[in-house]
């Protein structure tokens, strides 16, 4: 008899959630060349690429282009994309135990942290989280709206996402075409009255969690001074000690920012501060519940006994007046109906990748994670992939050993031919690649790298449109 993974009996994986993680999941199988895999890929959108598409900043460009990357995994012979298939509506992990032998959770991290202070959730207090997907045009958050007719905006947090939102923010138009943000992005900023946009961070220079390219990008803008207060951006004892042995991202960090703190602004249309040591405490709003101001608590650090320099507020105050607000301090997982699911950590309950009862810690037959429902929302892009490594070691092994699903209808044909019965608007991945011919076609006629579909009903029709 043949063994799965032979000619006869293929490998069948199913990978969910088509960002970096699940393509490099789907790459690395690809790369056992002993082995026979077909591997189908599923995302809730028409679109493959998750948080390269609707994540990262579309003024980096250079960073989207690791798609040509994911479209190479594409290519391979035994792959196969299913966009526009939810998991939970469309099929259900009970459907696809009969379809595939293992599969693969890689849905990342598609909500933000949540900051309980009062006045939270006042008109004009958003997570960053929303902003970002806003801009890149995602289908489920274009309808959203942004008061971009306040003066100032605060941002909480000085990670690289916070990095991005008050990149956008200072943008000018010209800058703006440049790039592929969303078309009703591009319109209501370019109408924006914002002039400050505060970066607020609730520990000092040397803890910030931007990365040094993205910090002295924040240099370079057309339009906006950046200002950093002198009394900020001197170290204190603490830090100034960890400096010691502090790597080299980190000086270069605290490098950039004497530089920032030692310019006179010019003068441009727009003034970025990026301010340490604060953290808001409560936010305040008008009779109407809409955002006025925010109350900020002045910081020191201390060392934790595990010896990370952590925040504790001193009894000093400041109010500041902004009337828009983005949440910016990380994002957090989604459970999955019928997934054992940690909700303190935001992640797939899983040993390594392989995923584990909540309780017992057993493994899960036949089910595994990757990325950041796995590990959490951290790392750059290329952190995904020996992640994703690390994951089809433990799929490897398990097979070895025998441990896989046993799919009563593990032919590829029965699977489409469920999907199509279930969800007839399905993308392949030519499906896709037409629509993304159109989109780079419609930026081309503007002298722009891509004009993105915003609405799925939209994506539906030229889809039937081009077939
Ligand atoms: P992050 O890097 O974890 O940063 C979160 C920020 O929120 C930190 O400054 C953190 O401060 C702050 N924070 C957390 N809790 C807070 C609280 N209660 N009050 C005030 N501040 C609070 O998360 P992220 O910015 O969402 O980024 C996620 C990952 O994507 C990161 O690995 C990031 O580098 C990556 N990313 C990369 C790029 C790029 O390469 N260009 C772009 C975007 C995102 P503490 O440090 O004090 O906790």
């Amino acid at each position: 008899m043949s063994h799965i993974g032979s000619e006869s009996q293929p490998l069948r994986v199913a990978i969910i959630g088509a960002g970096p993680a699940g393509f490099y999941v789907a790459e690395h199988l690809f790369k056992k060349k002993e082995l026979v895999t077909k591997v189908d890929l599923f995302d809730r959108l028409p679109t493959p690429y998750c948080l390269v598409r609707n994540g990262v900043a579309p003024d980096h460009q250079k960073i989207k282009s690791v798609t040509k990357v994911f479209d190479r995994i594409a290519a391979k012979p035994g792959f196969r994309f299913f966009g526009n298939v939810e998991l939970g509506s469309d099929i259900t992990v009970e459907d696809l135990r009969r379809y595939y032998h293992q599969i693969v959770y890689t849905t990342g991290a598609q909500t933000d942290r949540n900051l309980n202070i009062p006045g939270i959730d006042l008109k004009g207090s958003h997570a960053a989280t929303e902003f970002v997907a806003w801009y890149n045009g995602h289908p489920d958050f274009r309808d959203y709206e942004f008061d971009l007719s306040q003066e100032a905006v605060a941002v909480i947090g000085i990670g690289n996402v916070a990095v991005d939102v008050a990149r956008i923010l200072c943008r000018t138009r010209e800058e703006l075409l440049e790039s592929d943000i969303a078309d009703h992005a591009l319109e209501a900023l370019s109408e924006s009255a914002v002039k400050d946009v505060y970066m607020l961070g609730r520990r000092g220079p040397a803890q910030g969690a931007f990365t040094p390219p993205e910090l002295k990008e924040l240099g370079e803008l057309q339009d906006a001074d950046v200002i950093v207060l002198s009394s900020e951006a001197e170290l204190d004892d603490l830090s100034q000690a960890a400096m010691a042995k502090a790597d080299r991202g980190t000086e270069r960090k605290v490098e950039i920012l004497q530089t920032f703190c030692s310019r006179e602004p010019v003068g441009k249309n727009r003034r970025l501060h990026l301010r340490f040591l604060v953290s808001p405490i409560e936010l305040f709003g008008d009779e109407d519940d809409r955002l006025e101001s925010m109350r900020l608590v002045r910081n020191e650090l201390y060392t934790t006994p595990a010896g990370t320099l952590r925040p504790r507020p001193v009894d000093e105050y400041e109010d500041l007046p902004v009337g828009l607000v983005f949440r910016s301090i990380g994002y957090r997982g989604v459970p999955i109906e019928g997934v054992p699911y940690n909700d303190s950590w935001g992640v797939i309950y899983n040993e390594a990748g392989r995923v584990v009862e909540a309780e017992s810690k057993n493994p899960v037959l036949g089910e595994y994670t990757a990325g950041w429902i796995k590990r959490g929302p951290s790392g750059v892009i290329g952190t995904n992939k020996p992640d994703s490594v690390d994951t089809v070691e433990k799929m490897i092994k398990d097979l070895d050993a025998g441990k896989v699903l046993t799919p009563s209808m593990p032919d590829e044909q029965s699977l489409e031919s469920f999907i199509q019965d279930r969800q007839p608007d399905y993308f392949s991945f030519a499906d896709w690649q037409r629509l993304d011919e159109m989109e780079k076609a419609r930026g081309e006629a503007v002298g722009r790298p891509r004009i993105k579909f915003t609405r799925i009903d939209e994506m539906i029709a030229a889809k039937n449109a081009s077939i």
